[in-house]
């Protein structure tokens, strides 16, 4: 679809009916001066989601029906897509919310999350030329059944890009609370600098690693169907981040950004047996029981022993550890389990390291002087992640910071 933007507006931007009136002023406003059509998606009202989930938890305790979680949780984006509508009516401009099942946002369930099939484009299309912007509800979906889903937490970045896919790659803005993508979480950092530009990979793995203010899905989809993005602070006119598929300048920043994730628990086995095929037991069984995998570490043992490592979502912890007690229990009987709560996944990330040497060392000796024991490494092209005590998290982002970045 030819001149037609995708804006997103998270939940401290439509957070209260003076924030909804000023987002719709704020559309309002560029529809008028950029003569384009405009969809819109927006997420639940700040603290609306944790709110439904607690309700949930205080109603059903710890086990609680799959199918009425999701009904339940995706209520909240229901009440923001309509209020946004009433605000554009009330500036002049047509406006319409839509909820997954009227867009028909087809959902799978794949690995324990839900993923985006399909967008019927047709329906934004027709509302489109009808004159009428579409307000479509963030982070919901409808599966096979008509069942709600839910594209899981900060799931409406997925619906702003997916959508945006679907309408031919058109671009799509993000806008927060923020004016763009920082070189560290600005709250623990005071020295974070905003970032003018950043590559779908650096930005994929940056919210891959903990920098929330992007669903890593989202990151994942905008690279694949190259769909133009941006994120922008719903609050003022600054340009913002723009995400782009590389640096025009030659040299760029070895290390673009430094994220940490304290979401994370870390499951030691001790005392497995060091055979062919034990790996691929331990790991086969948690990928049956839909766990997801992320940090792992081998240490060599002696006397055909050997330990193992490997973190996982915190959600998932106590179902790895009940998973592999019963493998443990029936095939591994002299292994020991551990779990570790207290752990920090701290990362830097940076185009430049395909080309520069040295990122790690010099991030273990800063890490090294400051006292800090690292457990688990691992990396990628373009990324190198450790695990650290969850205590010396912020000391750990803000020396990296120092280093790597401020220099
Ligand atoms: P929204 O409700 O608009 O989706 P989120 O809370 O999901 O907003 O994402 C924005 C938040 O992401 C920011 O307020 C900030 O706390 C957090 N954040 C984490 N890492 C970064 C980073 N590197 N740069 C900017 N913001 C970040
Ligand atoms: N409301 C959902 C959440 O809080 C989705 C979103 O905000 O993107 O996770
Ligand atoms: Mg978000």
């Amino acid at each position: 679809m030819k001149n037609t933007v995708v804006m997103k507006f998270g939940g401290t931007s439509v957070g209260s009916s003076d924030r909804i009136s000023a987002v719709a002023k704020k559309i309002a406003k560029y529809i008028k001066e950029k003569n384009e059509q405009v969809v819109v998606v927006v997420s639940a009202m700040t603290g609306e989601t944790d709110r439904l989930v607690e309700l949930c938890r205080k109603v059903s305790g710890s086990k609680y029906s799959q199918r009425e979680y999701h009904q339940l949780l995706s209520s909240g984006e229901q009440v923001s897509a309509a209020l946004t509508a009433m605000a554009l009516l009330r500036e002049g401009v047509q406006a319409k919310s839509l909820l997954a099942h009227q867009v028909r946002i087809r959902t799978k369930h794949v690995y324990g999350t839900e993923l985006i099939m399909a967008i019927d484009k047709n329906i934004i299309e027709e509302n489109i030329k009808s004159g009428i912007v579409p307000i479509v509800a963030g982070f919901q979906g409808v599966d096979e059944f008509n069942n709600y889903t839910t594209l899981g937490r900060g799931g409406s970045d997925t619906t702003a890009v997916a959508l945006a896919a679907t309408l031919d790659s058109v671009p799509c803005i993000i806008f927060t609370d923020v004016d763009g993508v920082y070189t560290a979480l600005p709250s623990i950092c005071k020295q974070a600098k905003k970032l003018r530009y950043l590559t779908y990979e650096e930005m994929l793995e940056l919210a891959s690693s903990g920098a929330k203010v992007l669903q890593a899905r989202s990151v994942h989809l905008a690279h694949k169907y190259k769909v133009p993005l941006w994120v922008r602070s719903s609050f003022s006119d600054d340009y913002g981040t723009e995400i782009v598929k590389e640096y025009k300048d030659m040299e760029d920043a070895v290390v673009s950004g430094i994220t940490c994730r304290t979401d994370q628990v870390k499951i030691t086995l001790r005392d497995i047996p060091d055979t062919p095929g034990t790996l691929a037991r331990i790991f086969s069984v948690i990928g049956e029981a839909g766990i997801v995998v992320d940090m792992i570490v081998q240490t060599k043992g002696l006397g055909g022993i050997t330990s193992l490592s490997f973190t996982v979502n915190e959600e998932s912890g106590d179902k790895t550890f009940e998973t592999l007690s019963m493998l443990v229990k029936q095939e591994m009987n002299k292994a020991r389990i551990e779990i570790d709560k207290n752990i920090a996944k701290l990362s830097v990330v940076g185009e430049g390291m395909r080309t520069h040497a040295g990122v790690a060392s010099k991030m273990f000796e800063i890490l090294g002087r400051e006292g800090i024991n690292i457990d688990m490494v691992t990396t990628s092209e373009i990324k190198i992640s450790v695990a650290i005590d969850q205590k010396y998290a912020e000391l750990a982002v803000r020396s990296l910071h120092e280093h790597f970045i401020e220099f």
